[in-house]
């Protein structure tokens, strides 16, 4: 399409006159992101002057950044955990926001084990939809012809739950799924997903996946991009279709849907699409019984020119298999997100993942960074922290935000390195969330969640077999799809003819499952995104020769630490080489939809 080249942005030139008008919009906002933060800042202190918390501060109405930044703490979530539980339990006033909190936004971080609860109110989606709405004109300029076929996104709804005080809790992908924003999003021929609304919509997450993969099936020449949230969750699809290829194969051969989908709605939905194709049901049985999957995504969807997905941050780890199944096809980050707000986008999305930068959009929040040290070094909470526009290139901070939504330089716990800039709004490399230890989807584990997690399961080895663990660490293993958490053991068996059985030891895998935080326990359960848990009894004396080889390496004795989490290869094959025998939880661990105290 011929586009007024008057509208070209220093990006490239646009793919039509609703993208030359997003990419002005990122033009402007960039160019200007010191006057856009201070614009920010003064709208959320204003509308916000009368709100308890800002009172209680004292801030008088001031909107300026130097009383705001004298005045208000940096905060973590436990100090704001008083506020979120009066709200939660229905004290209606103007706690944190002049605007009602629509809803609490359950973050795939935890404290004390259970989901943070973010406040969120109704205008936040409009924000979320805005920056939505710049990913395809971004990509427009790098991929053409996007406009000529549809995207195979597998975008799942999980469970939600009410707080006492009747404010709905659940994921921010959730809340915006079942918004009208996306419900009746308008057509954008450059943004069509072969999923229909109905099977991104139902909670049932096998009805869901199966009809989104048969819809993508059906539609597999006109895939032109595939994608989910994380990496993780591309890869659980394909893991899908390992899985259900003869049903869906079945279900394309006879052009019906089979019982086990039972949803009404995705009924209705996919009645108009499927029809008997036998040389599809064919072509899928000849390719998914073969043994070799490798190249399995571009042999289904030849036409798939990238994979969206977020492979940055723990998610690195899928990058090997997702080349395997993909036979290396780019793979696009596009944004960077949390629950807490919507932070930027990446302005060169078909970069190699080791080079993903984003740039954090200026109108989401006002934003500050807090300068990273290495630990050990001068406290975090007594440095100052540093504006958009004034981060350097090649330092490290943690991001603070202050939000529309009543969250105030609030840490969210993210570690991001300044690449460089675009205009005057800085580009970020993201480095890694603090504090996580072990991740395979979205859970995160911690150092102290793991040691009470071997702490508990210990219990159950103490007593009757007059057995502990002298050492440990772990290992997220994502060779198997779901991939699992592998603690490594080092055993001490007091009484050598009483050592511990292969089912007390697979019921202490158990317990370190019930002991993990809530969102791991709902990655076991209900998502199916996390396997077993397996606990490795290593030889004894496996960690001395752990510390000898850190020592050959350069480490200090005096310093030396056990890992809590070990990913350096050679490391984790001495392991492995020691391993005298291997166990598996046996069951799920405890996990229903959280009700919130
Ligand atoms: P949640 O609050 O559960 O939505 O999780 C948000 C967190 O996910 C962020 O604070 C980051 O730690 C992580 N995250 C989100 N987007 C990205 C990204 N593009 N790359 C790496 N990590 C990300």
């Amino acid at each position: 399409m011929a586009v007024d080249s008057s509208l070209s942005s220093p990006l490239g030139p646009p793919a039509c006159e609703k993208d030359a008008k997003a990419l002005r919009f990122i033009e402007e906002i960039t160019r200007n992101a010191d006057l856009v933060q201070e614009r920010v800042l003064d709208e959320i202190l204003s509308r916000n002057a009368e709100v308890e918390y800002l009172k209680r501060y004292k801030l008088d109405g001031a909107t300026d950044r130097e009383t705001f930044k004298s005045k208000l703490p940096v905060i973590k979530y436990e100090d704001l955990q008083p506020e979120i539980q009066r709200i939660a339990n229905g004290d209606r006033s103007n706690i944190l926001s002049a605007h009602p909190i629509s809803e609490f936004l359950t973050s795939s971080g935890t404290s004390a084990g259970e989901r943070k609860l973010m406040p969120t109110i109704k205008e936040e989606l409009d924000r979320r939809q805005l920056l939505y709405s710049l990913l395809m004109p971004v990509m427009n300029l790098y991929v053409p012809g996007l406009e000529k076929g549809k995207g195979l996104y597998f975008l799942f709804v999980k469970s939600e739950t009410k707080t006492p005080g009747g404010l709905l809790a659940r994921p921010v992908l959730t809340s915006y799924y079942k918004s009208e924003h996306f419900k009746t999003r308008p057509y954008d021929p450059y943004n069509v997903y072969t999923s229909p609304n109905a099977a991104i919509l139902c909670a049932d997450s096998f009805q869901s996946m199966y009809t989104q993969m048969l819809c993508g099936l059906l539609e597999r020449q006109q895939v032109l991009r595939l994608g989910a949230v994380f990496a993780s969750g591309l890869l659980r699809a394909i893991r899908f279709l390992q899985l259900h290829w003869q049903l869906l194969a079945n279900d394309i051969e006879t052009g019906t849907l089979n019982n086990k989908v039972i949803d009404p709605s995705i009924r209705d939905s996919i009645d108009e699409i499927l029809k008997p194709d036998q040389e599809l049901a064919n072509f899928i049985r000849n390719e998914c019984s073969n043994e070799n999957w490798e190249g399995i995504i571009t042999r289904i969807w030849p036409n798939t020119k990238y994979l969206d997905v977020i492979v940055t941050g723990a998610m690195a780890q899928y990058i090997p298999t997702l080349d395997y199944y993909s036979s290396g096809l780019p793979l696009a980050c596009t944004m960077y997100a949390s629950s807490e707000c919507y932070f930027g986008l990446n302005l060169n999305p078909m970069c190699k993942p080791s080079e993903v930068s984003y740039t954090i959009m200026p109108t989401m929040a006002y934003f500050e960074f807090l300068p990273h040290e290495p630990a050990g070094s001068v406290s975090g909470s007594t440095q100052k922290l540093v504006d958009l526009v004034n981060v350097e290139v090649g330092k490290e901070y943690e991001l603070v935000i202050t939000t529309y939504a009543g969250l105030y330089r609030y840490r969210v716990g993210d570690i991001l390195r300044v690449t460089g800039f675009h205009n005057s709004a800085p580009q970020f490399h993201f480095v890694r969330r603090k504090n996580v230890l072990l991740s395979i989807d979205s859970d995160k584990t911690d150092e102290a969640e793991l040691q009470t997690a071997v702490e508990n399961a210990t219990q159950l080895i103490l007593q009757e077999f007059n057995t502990s663990v002298v050492e440990y660490t772990s290992y997220a293993d994502t060779n198997t799809i779901p991939g699992h958490y592998v603690i490594y053991w080092e055993l001490l068996v007091k009484d050598s003819a009483n050592s511990p059985s292969d089912v007390a030891l697979s019921q202490c895998c158990l317990a370190m499952e019930n002991s993990l935080n809530s969102v791991y326990r709902q990655g076991r359960v209900s998502d199916n995104s996390i396997g077993p848990l397996e606990i490795r009894v290593v030889r004894n004396g496996t960690f001395e020769e752990l510390m000898d080889y850190a020592i050959s390496r350069g480490a200090s004795i005096n310093q030396y630490k056990v890992p809590r989490c070990v990913n350096f290869t050679p490391i984790v094959e001495l392991l492995d080489s020691r391993v005298v025998s291997t166990h598996f939880s046996p069951a799920l661990p405890r996990w229903t939809p959280e009700r919130r105290r």
